[in-house]
């Protein structure tokens, strides 16, 4: 893309986040989009899906703007949509991952293991719970910091 067209998105969305406050941004999950449209950007002269994602989402932002971050619960819904289309191409052509996107894996991988082994072999459910939890969180949350670490987050 355009070298001047990407910075100008990425400058109308901290404008965006500075005029609707940090509630409202988070609503509308605006640092995850810019590190999307950071990724899709660093794809887009090798992948002409990144390209495509990247003018829809800049469509996006435009309509984002027009409406000063107010988008109404419809509108808000199609939104992530459109973002989690980018992403998913990003996850699986592009092997990043989301961030904390280990941590809720092996969360409920480590949350079932410990009802059936707090079951099995403690006799005591709420034991074997807390103790795949922990697990799970050591596990996930380990991985996410590796996957970071390497630059595969996005
Ligand atoms: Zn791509």
């Amino acid at each position: 893309m355009d070298k001047k067209l990407f910075d100008w998105l990425i400058q109308d969305l901290e404008n965006l986040t500075d005029e609707i406050g940090d509630k409202n941004s988070r609503r509308l999950n605006i640092s995850q989009l810019i590190r999307v449209i950071n990724r899709l950007n660093s794809f887009s002269e090798d992948c002409e899906e990144c390209m495509k994602n990247l003018l829809e989402i800049s469509t996006l932002i435009k309509e984002l703007m027009d409406q000063h971050g107010q988008l109404e619960k419809q509108e808000l819904k199609e939104h992530h949509s459109k973002v989690n289309n980018s992403i998913s191409h990003l996850q699986k052509k592009h092997k990043l991952v989301a961030e904390g996107t280990y941590l809720s894996i092996y969360l409920s991988i480590g949350m079932s293991l410990g009802l059936v082994f707090g079951m099995l072999i403690y006799d005591n459910l709420s034991m074997g719970l807390s103790l795949g939890m922990g697990i799970g969180v050591a596990i996930g949350a380990g991985l996410d910091a590796n996957a970071k670490k390497k630059g595969l987050t996005i």
